[in-house]
């Protein structure tokens, strides 16, 4: 994987490839290193039958990341990193995926467990599934190493994937605390992670404690930085609800004073620079953007890089 900033996330899927292509193309001129694709699993719920039984209805789907990384590679000629996540699939999926994005030439892997299903409180995978990133990452090495779920299957070759997984700098909202979350963490890179992506933070002093903690417990694998810009007073509430990460007081002072969220995108791009500028100076290779929906909020910002 190339180390050349920025690298962004794709759009929302649904819309089609031209959206795609749209938010993507004021993008290339600076050229990312590479473009991640997320995966969400599809929304269920469960309908009563007749007889009292309930059934297991598929609601909304999301399919594509694997396509649309192909669609991207091919349109542009740059890397594009698929996100691949436990729930949702069983080992035999998640088999016939890496072996579809092998067949693409698709070389990298975001590797994630997935939240919880929109309808359920916790996670839950799926029967015969993975329950944490580090089992999924052991099925991509055991590819890389050749070693496929059915000995006897025919005609496999090895796959070269380069895989990244995530890193929380505020701790994973689920760890009890942040030296258990670090040493789950450690357990994913001595597993065969080759690179850490982080969640979103706003403030960049909670990142560089990261990759002290990190380094400290002999992680010693690149630690990617994850940036999203604030747009609109409700991020406020949505992100620290979601993501579970902090807004600083000063940002969030600023937002609060906005009668509207054209200021506040502002406020956000403003604070998405210092931020950039801050990392760039110290000496942080490689910056990842989430666009979101926003590609040119990225855009002003790589451009006063
Ligand atoms: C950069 C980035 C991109 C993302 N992209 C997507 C996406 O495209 N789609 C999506 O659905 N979600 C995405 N997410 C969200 C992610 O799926 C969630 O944050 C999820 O809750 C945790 O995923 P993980 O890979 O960090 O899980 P894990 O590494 O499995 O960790 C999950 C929790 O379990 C703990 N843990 C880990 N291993 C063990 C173990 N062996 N025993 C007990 N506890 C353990 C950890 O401390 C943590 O609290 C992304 C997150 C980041 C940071």
């Amino acid at each position: 994987m190339r180390s050349s900033p920025p690298m962004c996330e794709g759009p929302l899927k649904g819309k089609g490839i031209n959206a795609i292509y749209d938010h993507l193309d004021p993008l290339m001129e600076f050229k990312p290193s590479f473009i991640n694709v997320t995966y969400h699993s599809s929304e269920h719920v469960f309908k009563k039958n007749a007889d009292g039984s309930f059934q297991k209805v598929i609601v909304r789907k999301r399919p594509g990341t694997e396509s649309i990384c192909a669609a991207i590679m091919n349109r542009y000629n740059v890397d594009t990193v698929p996100h691949l996540i436990c729930g949702g699939f069983n080992v035999n999926e998640t088999e016939d995926a890496l072996i579809n994005l092998h067949y693409l030439g698709i070389d990298n892997v975001l590797v994630l467990r997935g939240d919880a299903a929109k309808n359920e409180t916790s996670f839950e995978p799926e029967p015969s599934g993975h329950r944490y990133a580090i089992e999924l990452l052991k099925q991509v090495v055991n590819l890389n190493a050749g070693i496929y779920l059915e000995e006897d299957l025919k005609d496999t070759s090895k796959t070269k994937f380069c895989i990244g997984v995530a890193g929380y700098p505020e701790k994973h909202f689920e760890a009890p605390n942040m030296d258990t979350d670090l040493q789950y963490l450690k357990t994913k890179v001595d597993g065969g992670a080759d690179y850490i992506i982080t969640q979103m933070f706003f403030d960049n002093a909670k990142f560089y404690a990261f990759v002290n903690a990190c380094r400290e417990i002999g992680i010693t694998v690149p630690i990617i930085p994850g940036l999203k810009p604030i747009t609109t007073k409700k991020q406020l509430t949505v992100l620290p609800r979601t993501f579970h990460v902090d807004i600083p007081a000063d940002l969030a002072n600023e937002i609060l004073k906005c009668k509207e969220d054209r200021d506040v995108e502002k406020i956000g791009t403003e604070w998405l620079l210092t931020q950039s500028k801050d990392l760039k100076n110290n000496n942080v290779p490689v910056l990842h953007y989430y666009t979101v929906g926003k590609p040119y909020v990225v855009s002003n910002v790589v451009k006063e890089l």
